[in-house]
C-alpha cells in the first residue's frame, strides 16, 4: 500500500488549502515543504483581503485562529501635488472625498464601484469553475458550462455585453471611460497591473482589475485585510486546519523529482534521497518547476517541456521592508485612519505607464509605482513602525541598494522626511524572491496573468483542469486556474478535481 493517497508537493497556502480539503474528505495526505515553515509567500503578504470566504468557512479558519482586520480605509493615493485621495469601504464616503478634486468623478464613483462588483460577481463564478476540455467535451463540462451560462444570463443583456467588451481592455481605457481626473484614474487602474509585467495601457489589465475583486468585497478600491498577529498567523491557521483534518505537514522536505512508472505517478523523491509513495502528486509550486524540473524529460516529452518552458513568468515586483523610528508625516494626510489600508503612489496614468516602460527596456524608473502598508498602525509594536512596500517595475536582477534608494526617493516626495526615520531597509528583488520561495522568474503569481494565460489557457491550453498530462499528476498552486494572490482558489478547485479522479478510480 502506498504511503499516502495524495502528496502535496509544496506547502504554500494553496498547497495547505488543497491538503486540508483532501484530508477533510478522508484521504491520507502529506504536505512536503522545502522551507523550515509552511505557508510559502504568505509570510511576506501585504494584504490577505482576497482569501476566499468559502475557504475560510469550509476550513473553519477562524476556529484555527484566523482573524482578519479590515480597515475602513481600503486605499489612499498619496500625491505630491495635491490632497490625497482616500478610497473607503463605503463608496458614498469615497465619493464625498473625491468631490474635492472633481465633482463629475465623485458622481461617477459609486456607479463605477457597482459596475466592478457586477462584473466581478461573474468572474468569481468563472474562478470557482473548472475550465472545459477544449479537445473533447464531457458531460461534466456541459454541466459546468450550463452553470456559467446561467450566471452570464443573470448579468442581464447589457452587463453581459459589457463583460465581454471590458475584460480584454486596458485598465487605463476602462477607467478613462468613467473618470477625468488623472490621479483618480491612476489609483484605480494601477490595481490592474499589480504583481504583473503589464502597464495600465496593456490589454487585459481590466481583467486583472476585475479579478482582484472577484470572490471578495473589493469593489472598485479592492480589498484590504491584515491577519491579526501578522502573516504567520494566517500560515499558522492554515497549517492547523490541514493537520486537524488529518494531513501530515512536513517541513524541511525538498522535493527533487516526481517518480513515475508506465505513464503514471508513483510518488516523489526528496533531495535527501528519501522516497515517499502515493498514486497522486499535487504540485503546489509553479508549473514551470513542476513540469521542467520535477518530471523526467523522457516522461514529459519534448512538446510538453517546450510548452512548459514557454510559460511566461517575468517577475517584476520587489518588496522593500522599512523599519521606521516613528510614523512618517504624509503630505496633506489630515485623517490618520486613512493610512490603515493600502497606500499607493501612482501619480498619473502616464507616470505609471512610464515606470512600466523603463522596465520593458531593461531599467527601473526613478518614479516606480508603489503600494505600501503599515501593519503597525493596526497592531502597534513598540514606538517604531514597520512599512512594507511593493515596487513596480523592477528588473529581475536589479541591484537591491539601487532599488532601495529609488523607492525611498519616491516615498520622500509624498512623505517628506521619511528617509530620516528609516532604521533598516531590506530589499527583495525578483531574483531574491525566486531564490527564497522557488518561484520561476520570481513571478509572484507563478505565471503572468495575461489573456494568454487565463482560464482554459492557464498555465497552458490543455492543462488548465489541474491535471498535468500524466495520470496522477496535478497542479494546485497559483499557476493554475484561477490564478495568483492569496485566494486559496487553485488549492480548493484542485482538491475537488483530485477527489473526483480518486472516486472514479475506486
Ligand atoms: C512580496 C510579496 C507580496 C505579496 N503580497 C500579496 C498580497 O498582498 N495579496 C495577495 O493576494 N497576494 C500577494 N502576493 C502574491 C501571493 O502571495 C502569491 O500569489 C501566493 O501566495 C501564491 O501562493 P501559492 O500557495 O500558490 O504558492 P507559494 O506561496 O509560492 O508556495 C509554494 C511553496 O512551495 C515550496 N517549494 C518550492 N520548491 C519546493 C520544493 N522543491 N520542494 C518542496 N517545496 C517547495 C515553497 O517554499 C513554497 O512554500 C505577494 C507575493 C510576494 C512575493
Amino acid at each position: 500500500m502506498p504511503d499516502y493517497d495524495v502528496i502535496v508537493a509544496g506547502g504554500g497556502h494553496n498547497g495547505l488549502v488543497c491538503a486540508a480539503y483532501l484530508a477533510q474528505a478522508g484521504r491520507r495526505v502529506a504536505v512536503l515543504e522545502r522551507r523550515a515553515q509552511a505557508g510559502g509567500i504568505v509570510e511576506v503578504l501585504h494584504t490577505a483581503g482576497r482569501l476566499q470566504a468559502a475557504v475560510i468557512d469550509d476550513l473553519d479558519l477562524r476556529a484555527h485562529g484566523l482573524e482578519l482586520i479590515r480597515p475602513d480605509a481600503r486605499m489612499i493615493a498619496l500625491r505630491e501635488d495635491g490632497p490625497p485621495l482616500t478610497f473607503w469601504s463605503d463608496a458614498e464616503r469615497t465619493a464625498e472625498g473625491l468631490r474635492a478634486v472633481s465633482a463629475a468623478d465623485a458622481d461617477a464613483y459609486p456607479r463605477f464601484d457597482a459596475h466592478i462588483r457586477e462584473l466581478a460577481g461573474f468572474v468569481a463564478e468563472v474562478q470557482a469553475s473548472i475550465p472545459p476540455r477544449l479537445d473533447r467535451a464531457a458531460i461534466g463540462d456541459a454541466a459546468a458550462g450550463l452553470r456559467l451560462a446561467r450566471a452570464y444570463r443573470r448579468l442581464g443583456a447589457r452587463a453581459a455585453r459589457e463583460l465581454t467588451r471590458v475584460l480584454p481592455m486596458a485598465a487605463a481605457d476602462l477607467v478613462g471611460e468613467w473618470f477625468g481626473h488623472d490621479a483618480i484614474r491612476a489609483a484605480l487602474a494601477a490595481r490592474g497591473t499589480l504583481f504583473t509585467a503589464m502597464g495600465p495601457w496593456s490589454a487585459g489589465t481590466a481583467l486583472v482589475l476585475v479579478a482582484d475583486s472577484a470572490g471578495n468585497d473589493g469593489g472598485a478600491a479592492g480589498q484590504t485585510a491584515l491577519p491579526r498577529g501578522g502573516p504567520e498567523a494566517l500560515a499558522g491557521a492554515l497549517v492547523r486546519a490541514a493537520r486537524a483534518a488529518g494531513a501530515d505537514v512536513r517541513t524541511g522536505a525538498e522535493v527533487a523529482r516526481v517518480i513515475t512508472r508506465d505513464g503514471r505517478v508513483e510518488g516523489v523523491e526528496l533531495a535527501s534521497g528519501e522516497q515517499i509513495s502515493a498514486p497522486a502528486v499535487a504540485c503546489a509550486v509553479d508549473p514551470k518547476t513542476a513540469l521542467t524540473r520535477w518530471l523526467d524529460p523522457v516522461v514529459a516529452g519534448p512538446r510538453l517541456r517546450w510548452r512548459a518552458g514557454n510559460i511566461r513568468t517575468p517577475g517584476a515586483t520587489a518588496r522593500i521592508d522599512l523599519a521606521l523610528s516613528g510614523l512618517p508625516a504624509f503630505a496633506r494626510v489630515a485623517d490618520g485612519t486613512a493610512l490603515s489600508g493600502r497606500s499607493v503612489v501612482a501619480p498619473g496614468i502616464d507616470a505609471v505607464e512610464q515606470a512600466f516602460d523603463a522596465w520593458k527596456y531593461g531599467g527601473m524608473s526613478d518614479r516606480p509605482y508603489l503600494e505600501a502598508t503599515i501593519p503597525t498602525l493596526a497592531e502597534p509594536d513598540g514606538d517604531g513602525h514597520r512599512m512594507t512596500v511593493l515596487a513596480q517595475w523592477v528588473p529581475y536582477a536589479a541591484d537591491p541598494d539601487e532599488v532601495g534608494t529609488k523607492v525611498l526617493a519616491a516615498l520622500e516626495r509624498v512623505a517628506p522626511g521619511i528617509g530620516g526615520l528609516v532604521t533598516s531597509t531590506t530589499v527583495r528583488t525578483p531574483a531574491a524572491i525566486e531564490r527564497e520561495y522557488g518561484l520561476s522568474g520570481g513571478h509572484l503569481y507563478h505565471a503572468e496573468p495575461g489573456l494568454d494565460q487565463f482560464f482554459a489557457w492557464r498555465p497552458v491550453i490543455g492543462l488548465a483542469r489541474h491535471r498535468l498530462g500524466l495520470r496522477g499528476l496535478y497542479l494546485c498552486g497559483a499557476g493554475a486556474h484561477p490564478g495568483g494572490g492569496i485566494t486559496g482558489g487553485p488549492g480548493r478547485n484542485a482538491a475537488r478535481e483530485i477527489l473526483r479522479d480518486l472516486r472514479r478510480a475506486g
